[in-house]
């Protein structure tokens, strides 16, 4: 597809997302989540081949919140290999994303590696051997790597009100220490989990960082290979089918993609062998996805044709 007509597609997404009166609501379980304002809007498309469009507040960075949890998976199966999913399931949950219900049943193995209870064992994997300080170097110098941008950051004041109000994640933790399934002490494994839902990073970057996974696990800037390509193919499956929470078949059904959200109101979105895009809106849904950023994947896909469901 020529450059121009995803430049047109997605500034005239970008125009219609600003004008929409409906935005969702924002996260509010920590007040800096919830000082955030509603009224913005960013989309990044980067394709195999290097060309980025974008539309709106690109260059603003926000809390990645749960999409981080897509790269502390790839590092844990790069540690773990396929070890890791005796600890961690593949099945999507039809739960909210903080949900406790089936660990129970499951003896502490969650379901999969993107609800909460999942990712938390996930981190407490990428965690293992080294002190809390060092994982949480490696998970943000993974993302300055993937995005080849030494800026990103932690925003520290998420992190310290992610720790003083995540009571539900202490109670999923405790519950799975309870089963014997986490190795590391409680509060070391939830404070890097912590900081690396707190990390901030702007829609060009993210999508820059999810190049990897359009591209068999290869950066294409470089030629680098991160993940097999067969774990790319993996990865995107896992975020098809859980990467949205209860709200996982509504997406694959309204926008046909891989796709990981986060309640800071970022999706990074995969198509395979064509592109990496972010769309940022922090409003969000009643299943604690971004509204608009649904909304307007939904749109760009129906309108290129991009969809891992059928020809384009
Ligand atoms: N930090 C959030 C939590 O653990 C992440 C949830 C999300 O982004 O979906 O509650």
């Amino acid at each position: 597809m020529p450059h121009e007509t995803l430049d047109t597609v997605v500034s005239e997404i970008a125009e219609e997302m600003r004008a929409r009166p409906d935005r969702g609501k924002v996260a509010s379980y920590i007040p800096e989540l919830g000082r955030v304002d509603p009224n913005q809007f960013a989309i990044t498309v980067v394709t195999q081949d290097g060309h980025v469009a974008s539309g709106g507040q690109c260059d603003i960075p926000f809390s990645i919140q749960s999409v981080s949890k897509v790269f502390t998976l790839t590092l844990a199966l790069g540690l773990a290999g396929n070890r890791l999913w005796n600890r961690v399931g593949r099945e999507p949950s039809g739960s909210p994303f903080n949900s406790i219900v089936q660990l129970e049943h499951e003896r502490g193995i969650p379901r999969n590696p993107f609800i909460n209870a999942g990712a938390i064992v996930v981190t407490d994997h990428v965690l293992a051997g080294h002190q809390p300080r060092e994982a949480i170097g490696e998970i943000l110098r993974f993302m300055q790597f993937l995005a080849d941008d030494e800026s990103i950051y932690i925003d520290h004041d998420v992190a310290a009100s992610e720790e003083a109000h995540g009571f539900n994640n202490r109670a999923l933790a405790n519950f799975m220490k309870g089963f014997g399934a986490l190795d590391n002490p409680v509060e070391y494994t939830l404070g890097v989990y912590f900081h690396h839902c707190a990390i901030a990073m702007t829609c060009r970057q993210l999508a820059t960082a999810g190049r990897f996974l359009a591209n068999n696990g290869i950066r294409p800037e470089t030629g680098y290979s991160v993940v097999t390509p067969e774990r790319a193919r993996r990865i995107n499956a896992i975020m098809l089918t859980c990467g949205h929470y209860d709200g996982s078949g509504e997406f694959a059904y309204r926008v046909g993609l891989p796709g990981k959200s986060g309640v800071g109101g970022a999706i990074l979105a995969i198509v395979p062998g064509r592109a990496s895009i972010c769309v940022w809106s922090p409003g969000l849904d009643t299943t604690g996805n971004s509204h608009l950023g649904r909304i307007a994947l939904e749109m760009l896909t129906t309108r290129l044709g991009w969809t891992v469901f059928g020809p384009g």
